[in-house]
């Protein structure tokens, strides 16, 4: 018998786990699904962290490495950043049109508000994004490229949000391999080649676990889902997000189609595992190993390009949550009554833009931000909890559609920063199991 494609394994995982969610709910299985269950979900998640590290070291070293001069690694560098901040300004503006067009705020009850004030906006969690928030705006405007570099290589790689700083410090690592030429740099040009393949086959391992793994995540994601009346109170604010975001995915596609000649549908295909997955963990970092080998291996993206643009993607450019952030704020400020000047808007672009890099590519992580956006178009400070509370019960369903966004156009990227500069060829799958006979 044929087997079945990766990414419907994972999506009747996924299926499954949503229906069993729902039987849990009904028989009242909720302590079981979160103690029994969801661990296995919490595990998949770890094991992808776990290999995040080492495989951007070692895939970006191979890269750089493989590089035969220096300027074309500027080269990719200035296509990428000037993409990402397209992208992402594009993003912007789709979600500010479709929000001021449908308006999704202004038919909200007054009822509907004071429910959903008064279960969440004193709520540990709305309190503390607005705790967080604060954290991160007491800095100077330069303070996110002293982030960036690491005063401590190895303190650096110990902590999987500094991924910033281990590019930092890999690039320069890299660049010096290449300095002192190839005869000298050999050994650990084999060392990293070496280790590279290690890792990607450890994310091969680890996808045979995957189906298992999205079933225990979406069987919890929905035992532990808000009242569903709130959720339908928030309907059209939900849909006018999900819509936004499906015309980022067009507007993908249409650049796949135009600039590479691919179809974009064998694209997706291609890329569907890595959806699947960020939809299912909310995290594009936890994704990011997934969406490296999608990338080099099924859509056959050079090692040189993908090395740098997905892991420096995964963290800075996050096209989906940008969307989200204007659409959730322009929402919020409609459903409040505070009208919204045209420099206001012109500032949520800026402050998404800006939020969007800032955001850390975890679950949740956009609504941090968001209070940086509500904040920059001088919203009432005393009622930042109440319009986080307005958003807050649809919050993890969005967050699961927005990484979708926020990786697929991580991956467009890769992809067309990879065809300007000659670097996109036939892709060679590996499997997990291609020289599994060999040591059996
Ligand atoms: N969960 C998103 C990501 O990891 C970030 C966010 O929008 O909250 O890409």
């Amino acid at each position: 018998m044929k087997k079945l494609a990766l990414h419907w394994q994972i999506l009747l995982g996924m299926v499954v786990g949503i229906i069993f969610g729902f039987i849990a709910i009904q028989f009242g299985w909720k302590n079981f699904v979160s103690n029994w269950i969801n661990p296995f979900g919490t595990i998949f998640v770890k094991l992808l962290k776990l290999i995040a590290v080492p495989l951007i070291i070692a895939s970006l070293i191979k890269g750089i490495s493989d590089l035969k001069d220096i300027s074309k690694f500027r080269n990719i560098g200035v296509r990428t950043i000037f993409l990402y901040i397209a992208t992402t300004i594009v993003a912007i503006t789709i979600g500010l049109l479709l929000v001021n067009i449908v308006q999704p705020g202004k038919g909200i009850s007054e009822e509907t508000i004071s429910k959903l004030t008064n279960t969440y906006a004193n709520s540990s969690s709305v309190q503390g994004k607005i705790i967080e928030a604060s954290k991160q705006k007491s800095s100077g405007p330069l303070q996110f490229l002293v982030d960036m570099v690491p005063d401590n290589a190895i303190k650096a790689m110990g902590n999987n949000a500094s991924m910033l700083q281990v590019i930092f410090f890999t690039i320069f690592f890299g660049i010096s391999m290449l300095l002192i030429g190839e005869k000298r740099a050999k050994p650990l040009k084999k060392f990293f080649d070496s280790l590279n393949e290690v890792v990607l086959k450890m994310v091969d391992l680890i996808m045979l676990f995957a189906p298992y793994a999205v079933f225990a995540l979406l069987a919890n994601v929905v035992v532990s889902s808000n009242d569903p009346d709130l959720l339908v109170a928030l309907l059209k604010y939900s849909l006018t997000v999900v819509f936004g975001l499906l015309l980022m995915i067009v507007f993908y596609m249409v650049l796949i189609s135009i600039f590479t000649k691919k179809n974009p549908l064998w694209f997706l295909k291609q890329l569907s595992p890595a959806q699947l997955l960020a939809f299912s963990t909310s995290s594009s970092a936890a994704t990011l190993p997934v969406t490296m080998e999608r990338v080099e291996e099924h859509i056959g993206v050079d090692k040189e390009v993908s090395s740098f643009v997905l892991p420096v993607g995964a963290t800075i450019n996050m096209d989906g949550t940008s969307l989200y952030q204007a659409v959730a704020a322009v929402f919020i400020a409609q459903a409040l009554g505070f009208d919204l000047t045209f420099t206001n808007q012109l500032f949520i672009i800026l402050t998404a833009l800006l939020a969007s890099i800032g955001s850390a590519a975890v679950p949740g992580a956009g609504m941090v931000m968001l209070v940086i956006v509500l904040e920059s178009i001088s919203f009432p400070a005393d009622k930042l909890a109440i319009g986080l509370a307005l958003i807050f019960a649809v919050d993890r369903p969005l967050d699961m559609c927005r990484t979708v966004v926020n990786v697929t156009g991580d991956a467009t990227v890769s992809t067309l920063v990879a065809k300007s500069i000659g670097k996109l060829r036939k892709p060679k799958p590996k499997n997990w199991d291609d020289n599994y006979d060999s040591v059996k």
